[in-house]
C-alpha cells in the first residue's frame, strides 16, 4: 500500500503498481510502523519502542539459548540458538546510543565466547536494526485500535511484550479477536476485546519492563546476582515470554537479591 486516504464511510488504498482498491473497512496489520495506525492514533514516544541491531548466521551452534546484561544498558544481548543458524543481536529500550556506540556495545558481547570471534568483524556490515515495540502501560491503556471502519491488529496495536519483545503469538491472537468481532457483525467490540487480552498478558510487563531496565536493575544482572541458578532460569522464563506465577517472580527476585 503506498496511498491511503478516506473517502466517504470507507477508504482508498493505492498499491505500488498504481492500481487503486475502495474497501469500507481497513485492518492496519503492516507493523510497527503501521500507516493505519499513524492515520488515526497518537504517536508513540521513543520510550515505547526497543532499539535493536540483530543477525541471522547461517551456522549451528554449540551455544545455548543467552540473554546477556550490561551495566548501562537498558536491554540486554541474545542468541537464541536454532538448528541450521542462530539469531544474535542486542536491544535498548529509548534509543540510548548512537549507531557507532551501540556497535561497540554488541561487539562486546560478541567477546563472551570464543565461538562468536568469527562474527566480529562482519558484525558492522551485516547486522540490521529494527524496531520493536515495547509500550509503557500508560500507552498501552490509552491505545486506540478500533472504530467502525478500520482497526490495529499484531505489532501495528503495539500488542507485544514490553520486556521478551515477543509479538508473534500477539499478532495471532488479535488477528482472531478481530476476526470473531468482525464475524459478529460487532466491529467495535474489538476494542475491549483487544484490552482484554492486553490485560491478562501484556500489561504486567509494561508496568514492570521500565523498571527491568532501570540501571541499577540492569547493574544487578550485569553483576554478582546472575550466579544465582534460579534466579537466571527466572529471568530467562520472563524473557522467553512466559508468564510464570506472581509468587514464583517475587520468591525469583528474594533469591537474586539474597544471591542464591
Ligand atoms: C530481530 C527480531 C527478533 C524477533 N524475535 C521474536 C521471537 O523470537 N518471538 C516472537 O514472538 N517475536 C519476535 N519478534 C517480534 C515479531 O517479529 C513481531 O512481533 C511479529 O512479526 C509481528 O507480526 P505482525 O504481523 O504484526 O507484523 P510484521 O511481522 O511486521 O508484518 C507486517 C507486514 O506488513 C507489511 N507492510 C508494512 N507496510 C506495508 C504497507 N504500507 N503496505 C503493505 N504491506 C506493508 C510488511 O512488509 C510485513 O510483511 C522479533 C522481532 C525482531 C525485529
Amino acid at each position: 500500500m503506498e496511498k491511503l486516504e478516506s473517502k466517504g464511510r470507507g477508504f482508498e488504498l493505492q498499491d505500488r503498481a498504481g492500481e487503486i482498491f475502495a474497501v469500507d473497512f481497513l485492518a492496519g496489520a503492516e507493523g510497527i510502523s503501521s500507516r493505519v495506525r499513524r492515520m488515526f492514533c497518537e504517536p508513540w514516544s521513543r520510550m515505547d519502542y526497543f532499539y535493536t541491531l540483530s543477525l541471522l548466521w547461517p551456522k549451528p551452534t554449540s551455544l545455548p539459548l543467552t540473554f546477556r546484561f550490561f551495566s548501562g544498558l537498558e536491554g540486554y544481548a541474545w542468541i537464541f540458538p536454532g538448528k541450521e543458524s542462530f539469531s544474535l543481536g542486542i536491544g535498548s529500550r529509548g534509543k540510548q546510543f548512537q549507531a557507532g556506540q551501540f556497535f561497540s556495545l554488541f561487539e562486546k558481547a560478541l567477546d563472551s565466547d570464543p565461538e562468536l570471534a568469527e562474527i566480529k568483524p562482519r558484525l558492522r556490515k551485516q547486522a540490521v536494526s529494527w524496531l520493536i515495540p515495547a509500550l509503557r502501560f500508560s500507552t498501552l491503556r490509552q491505545q486506540k485500535v478500533a472504530a467502525d471502519n478500520w482497526a490495529l491488529i499484531g505489532d501495528a496495536s503495539g500488542a507485544a511484550h514490553a520486556v521478551s519483545g515477543g509479538g508473534i503469538p500477539y499478532a495471532l491472537k488479535t488477528a482472531s479477536l478481530l476476526a470473531e468481532a468482525l464475524k459478529a457483525g460487532r466491529p467495535e467490540q474489538y476494542q475491549a476485546l483487544w484490552w482484554r487480552l492486553c490485560k491478562d498478558e501484556l500489561a504486567g510487563a509494561a508496568l514492570w519492563g521500565p523498571l527491568f531496565y532501570r540501571p541499577f536493575i540492569q547493574g544487578m544482572l550485569s553483576g554478582y546476582l546472575l550466579k544465582s541458578g534460579s534466579a537466571k532460569k527466572l529471568v530467562v522464563r520472563l524473557l522467553s515470554g512466559e508468564h510464570p506465577p506472581r509468587r514464583e517472580i517475587f520468591s525469583g527476585l528474594a533469591k537474586m537479591l539474597l544471591g542464591f
